[in-house]
This record gives C-alpha cells, structure tokens and sequence, in this order.
C-alpha cells in the first residue's frame, strides 16, 4: 500500500481520504479493512481504526491523536480524577469510538488555504483545526471557513469538493471579536495537550476566578452571571449557534451551558469551558497558564507538542524549509508555531536556520570551499564574516545540501516561468528580442 506522510495539522480523517485516493480504493471502509489486513496484532486482538492509522504512517499512537485527531479536544475535560494521556493502552475503548469523532457532519476547508496546499504541495488536504465546529474561520488567514456537507468529504481532497462548498451562515464581525480570538486559542491549545483534564480540578478554577470578579455562582440572586458577559461582549449570531439556551436570555438570567462550569461535577462540552476562559481572563496565554499548573494537568508547552520526531525530519518539513529559503521566522509562521523552537528543531533535523544569510551565496560559497577555496578569501568574496562562515559550513550536513539543491532546482524553475510569461506579455517586436 501507498502511504502518505501526514502533512502538518492533517486530520486523520484526511489521511484515510489521501490512503483512499493513493491506493485506487473505493472508500475510507475499505482503507480500513486493508489496514486491518496489514498492521493487525500479533496476537490477533482487535486494533482501533485509529491506531491501525497510526501504525500504518509509523507515528506513535499518543502523538498521532495529538497532532492528527480531534480526541483531545473532544475529551479534554473528564470525569476522572486521574485521567491517563490520550492514546493510552488502558483506552481502546474509547479510541474504538471516538478515534475519528468530528464536532460536526461537516467538513470544513478555507479556500485561501486550498488554493496555497494546491500550488505547493500540488494537492490540497484537510487541515485538523478547521473542523473545531464553534471556531469556524481560518487563524492563519483570517476568513470565514467554507462547509461541505457530505458524508464521504473527507475521502476526497477538499479542493476537488469546492463547488459544493458554502461559507458559514456568520457576520464577519466574529472574526474581530477580541473574546473569540482568545476562545480560539484556547481551544487550539487545548487540541495539543497531552492528557485531559479532571472536572473537579477546573470547576475549582473556574469558581474561585469567577467569584474573585465578582460573578455569581448561585442559580438566583442579584449579581451579574457570566453569561451576562457572555452577552455583552460575544456576537449573538455565534452564540446562540454555540449555545442555544442563549437565545433570548435577559439580564441576570442563570443559563446553565454557560454558568454551569463553576459547579457541574459532569463535564460540559469544551465549548462551556473555553468560552468560560475567554471571558475570565485578558489573555489567552494567562488562561492556558492558569490551566497548564492545575495538579495533575502535565501540560506541556504548546510548541513542543506540535509536531514530532517524525515530522522534523520527514520529507514535508523540508520542502516547507525550501519554500521558505530556509528563513527561521516564516517557517514558524507557517508551522504557527515558536520561532525559538523551530529553529532548535530544525538544527537537530540537519537544517541550519538561514535568516540573515543568503541560501544562494551560502551554497555558491561552499561549492567553491568544496572545491578547494580557502574559508577567508570565500568570506572576503561573498561579504560574510569569516566566523560565520565557519559556522554555517560546519554544520552543512547531507541534507542541508539537498535542501540547497531543491532551492536551486526552484529558483531556475521560476526563472523560465518568468521567462515565459515575459514572453506572452511582450508585443512580436520584442518577443523577437527576448528568444
Ligand atoms: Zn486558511
């Protein structure tokens, strides 16, 4: 079978849906039964879908659901006291049922983020925190998402499905709301942590900082409650879509989807949480922070959890290295994540971060070095301090050169495509000129 790697923030979903295509089969069911086939235990017990997945593209299961899967959103607040980190051995059970739970019949896709997959990976996939169904615009660009409503989306790439698609019902003014950016987030915080929370340990943070501000906990009385925030500072459209009990709620009024977080012992949806978060805190980074140190949370910083091993050193993190020239601070930006962090990744991948140096003079510089120049006068020539100079070619390792190389095959491509368009647009006289 064809394998793909998964891309960065590839839902698993998505993933079958490109196994699908690669393999000429007729559906994600049949991917499954030949993944069963393939990655089945030794001793013949039965294997969650999902971690067939996992096993098949080669990533431990517990990294797998936290960078490709929607569990940890899903079940990011449990009833148990101690809860064990996703993807566990103890939760077959639950991987069995919820490995590729959704929040939504829908598929969602951003076209900008489509038509940018289509022209550099040459395909388009679908991308994990778009199907967050109350976060429903895109945080790298910033628009309102489309959403196709089929229940096969996922087994095709989202850019062959755009006719079918249609924005979300909301006003853009969600998109400027400064509680909904930090509920967004939170939630895309939440989607990378490690293991759930326990319902008593954030019922106990979220009482103390609520009544802390004042708020009332109490079903009656006279002080405000949260959902009177709620009200005043969250665009009606998105929430009554998120909280229907909202609809036509008047002041004071005890909404329990929303006021209920602060003493429910069940666990509410992440949505109730999340918002709960974004109204009590200023910042999102506080909220997560204030999370992050309940007892028993183990939360580990947002940008280590990302991505892993596999990724740093697959095939996809290099060709985002050559699209971005090797500069530290763009790739983060893609990655969304920390620039310290993808600079210290990608050094231990091969990869020297390249933001104040030109990849085209470094890789000019070692050829001629290769060939038996001497490190001063290659420093004098191309204008680069010798000391540097003698960093950068100390740590230029087998794959740094191939990355060197596919920018080079780039930069010539581009040139004939400048070429070529030079040539359309100039009048017969000068086309003469110019072939
Ligand atoms: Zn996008």
């Amino acid at each position: 079978m064809i394998i793909p790697t998964p891309l960065p923030d590839e839902f698993c979903k998505g993933i079958l849906g490109r196994v699908r295509i690669l393999n000429g089969l007729h559906s994600s069911k049949e991917v499954l039964n030949h993944l069963r086939r393939a990655y089945c235990a030794e001793d013949g017990k039965p294997v969650p879908a999902i971690a067939l997945l996992a096993r098949a593209v080669q990533i431990v299961l517990p990294e797998f659901i936290r960078s490709h899967s929607l569990l940890p959103l899903i079940r990011a607040v449990v009833l148990e006291n101690h809860p064990t980190r996703h993807g566990a051995s103890n939760q077959s059970e639950i991987l069995r049922l919820r490995g590729f739970k959704t929040f939504s019949k829908c598929a969602y896709l951003c076209l900008d983020c489509v038509r940018e997959d289509e022209s550099f990976w040459g395909f388009s996939y679908w991308r994990r925190s778009h199907q967050i169904e109350s976060v429903p615009w895109c945080q790298k660009h910033g628009s309102l998402l489309h959403r196709i409503y089929r229940a096969d989306a996922y087994d095709h790439l989202p850019g062959s499905l755009l006719n079918e698609s249609v924005q979300v019902g909301y006003s853009k003014t969600i998109l400027e709301n400064a509680v909904l950016k930090r509920y967004a987030q939170i939630m895309n915080d939440l989607l990378d942590q490690d293991r759930p929370i326990a319902c008593k340990n954030i019922i106990a943070l979220f009482n103390k900082k609520t009544r802390g501000l004042g708020f009332r906990l109490a079903q009656t009385g006279k002080r405000k409650v949260l959902s009177d925030l709620a009200m005043e500072l969250v665009p009606a459209d998105w929430l009554i879509v998120n909280f229907p009990k909202m609809e036509g709620k008047s002041k004071g009024e005890y909404i329990s989807t929303v006021d209920g977080i602060n003493v429910s012992l069940t666990p509410f949806s992440i949505a109730a949480y999340a918002l709960g978060a974004a109204l009590l805190w200023e910042s999102a980074d506080e909220a997560m922070h204030e999370i992050s140190i309940l007892p028993g949370t183990d939360v580990v910083p947002r940008q280590k959890l990302r991505f892993g091993q596999a990724f740093w050193n697959s095939e996809a993190l290099l060709q985002i290295y050559v699209k971005h020239e090797g500069n530290v601070l763009n790739i983060a930006k893609e990655l969304q994540a920390n620039k310290r962090h993808v600079g210290m990744e990608l050094m231990n991948a091969g990869l020297i971060g390249l933001g104040s140096i030109s990849w085209r003079k470094l890789n000019l510089a070692y050829e001629e070095y290769v060939s038996g120049k001497s490190i001063k006068l290659l420093s004098e020539n191309y204008g680069i301090r010798l000391r540097r100079l003698e960093y950068y070619f100390g740590k230029i390792s087998d794959r740094m050169l191939d990355a060197l190389d596919a920018m080079e095959i780039r930069r010539a491509q581009s040139q004939i495509q400048r070429r070529k368009t030079t040539v359309k647009e100039a009048s017969p006289k000068e086309k003469a000129t110019l072939v």
